[in-house]
């Protein structure tokens, strides 16, 4: 079997069944099991990434034109900053959780023990592809995991490097990189995990939640959708609008969690109007194409797409486009509807449509009418009883109040869809619970033996009752 993956040569279907039976029996010997294993294993790959930090720099800026800053604080800093906070809270986090013992069960103590899954499959995305690969790698060892890894085809450089960094720090029995495309996903998506781990779209995303039922295999789904962003009357507009500025346009808007679409209430709409095309002027200059700070799109097919959402006559900033260089310009679109195509499904690319409102209702009423669940949700307003309300009413996978996407980048905070954007969460502990199968233990005492459920039952049922 060829292990060391380095040539470009898609992975084929006897080495993928070969790696995952192998993966198998590693994880029976319980050789991923021991807090000492995993950590060696996370201090190895921490090393990893670090030796080759620029190249993964190198590999962004050719695959996505990512900006440098770009790639440190959303990709190798974000990943690094994981898995220190990963390896310096493990030792907590694997020991077991005292729960009550109902009084039925007493004399004796409860407790949840966390376990392994077992054999993980991790597919990741092309948009950012070194956190999304890696950061649910590291909670998938720290749970005591073994993981095959499938990364996007649409960023070869990032792969390479991947694959580079795995097959140089891994046995593939424990961690494996299967190199190919969607053949050799479908593939893998026959063989028999313990839970697959999947970053996508929606549309991949039931595909592989298809595949995995039937082998009756768990998933965490984390998937997209249009994140609506709330700009109320009462809002402290520069602020808004610097966050929302950078929030969009980082990675040329190509992230799960970037603001799809601004609801601007009416009082405001012309200033935010006015203020957003100066700061984005201001931030990547009269012809963002020579900013080093934007990034571009990572292929023909998003491009065109992208480019086809844009309705000209509604365009107040941006609008340009470049196809040899794959550039789209930081685009603004003024008095969108919901007819309009960019509405139609997430966009994923640098075009923010901006709608207006005059009440709660209606944007209640426009969130509903969008075909996700948002993967999140973000308000401007300094009114505690509308955020509060915000919160409660529109049904999204995370939120933030007076910013947009910096939910995801709190490490303390459960980061995962809801509905159509997804199912289950990650990031810290909450990665580390992904990972794991909380057993439910009850130790029953031995220095009495309780009689109260043991035949013959007599009249006991009127105990019970009490
Ligand atoms: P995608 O669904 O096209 O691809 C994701 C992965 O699935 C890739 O590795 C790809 O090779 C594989 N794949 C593609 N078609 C497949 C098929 N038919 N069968 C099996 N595997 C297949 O997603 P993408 O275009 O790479 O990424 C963009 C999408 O991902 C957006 O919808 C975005 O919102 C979502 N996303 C979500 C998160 C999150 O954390 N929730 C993060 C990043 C991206």
């Amino acid at each position: 079997m060829t292990t060391d993956n380095l040539n470009n040569k898609a992975t084929s279907e006897q080495e993928i069944i070969e790696i995952v039976a192998k993966q198998h029996d590693y994880f029976k010997s319980g050789a991923t099991k021991s807090y000492q294993s995993r950590s060696d294993n996370l201090q190895k790959l921490k090393a990893a990434l670090i030796k080759y930090e620029t190249e993964m720099h190198v590999a962004l800026k050719q695959d996505l034109g990512k900006p440098e800053f770009e790639s440190y604080l959303s990709e190798t800093g974000f990943t690094l900053h994981d898995l220190s906070t990963t390896l310096s809270k493990l030792k907590s986090w694997m020991k077991p959780k005292w729960r009550m013992t109902a009084l039925l069960t007493q004399p004796g103590s409860s407790r949840i023990y966390y376990s392994p899954l077992g054999v993980n499959l991790i597919i990741a995305p092309y948009n950012y592809p070194v956190m999304l690969t890696f950061a649910p790698l590291i909670a998938a060892m720290a749970a005591g995991n073994t993981a095959v890894i499938k990364t996007s085809e649409m960023t070869p450089a990032c792969s390479a490097i991947i694959r580079k960094i795995i097959s140089e720090t891994f046995a593939p029995e424990y961690i494996a990189y299967i190199q190919g495309e969607v053949n050799e996903t479908t593939i893998l998506l026959q063989q028999k995990f313990e839970h697959i781990f999947f970053t996508g779209s929606p549309r991949v995303g039931s595909i592989v939640m298809s595949a995995a039922a039937k082998n009756l295999t768990p998933v965490t789904l984390e998937l997209g959708g249009k994140s609506p962003c709330i700009v109320h009357d009462d809002a402290k507009l520069d602020i808004a609008v610097n966050r929302i500025v950078s929030s969009k346009f980082l990675n040329a808007a190509q992230t799960c969690v970037a603001p799809d679409y601004v609801l601007v209430h009416k009082s405001l709409k012309e200033t935010f109007l006015n203020k957003i095309k100066a700061r984005i002027i201001k931030v990547y200059g009269k012809d963002a194409s020579t900013s080093p700070d934007f990034a571009r799109i990572v292929s023909d097919n998003h491009f065109q797409r992208i480019c086809g959402l844009i309705d000209q006559k509604k365009v107040i900033v941006g609008g340009q486009s470049n196809a040899a260089t794959r550039y789209i310009a930081p685009t603004v679109m003024r008095d969108v509807t919901l007819a309009d195509k960019v509405m139609s499904d997430e966009i994923f690319g640098p075009v923010l449509p901006v709608l207006e409102y005059e009440t709660l209702d209606e944007v209640y009423n426009i969130v509903d009418q969008l075909p996700h669940h948002p993967l999140a949700c973000y308000l401007f307003s300094e009114s505690k009883a509308v955020q509060q309300e915000i919160i409660n009413t529109i049904q999204s996978g995370g939120a933030c109040i007076n910013n947009c996407i910096f939910h995801a980048g709190n490490h303390h905070l459960p980061f995962g869809g809801v509905g159509e954007s997804g199912m289950g969460a990650y990031h810290g502990f909450d990665g580390f619970e992904c990972f794991s199968h909380k057993k439910g233990v009850l130790k029953s005492a031995s220095w009495m033996d309780n009689p109260l459920t043991y035949a013959p039952y007599g009249n006991k049922i009127n105990l019970l009752r009490k």
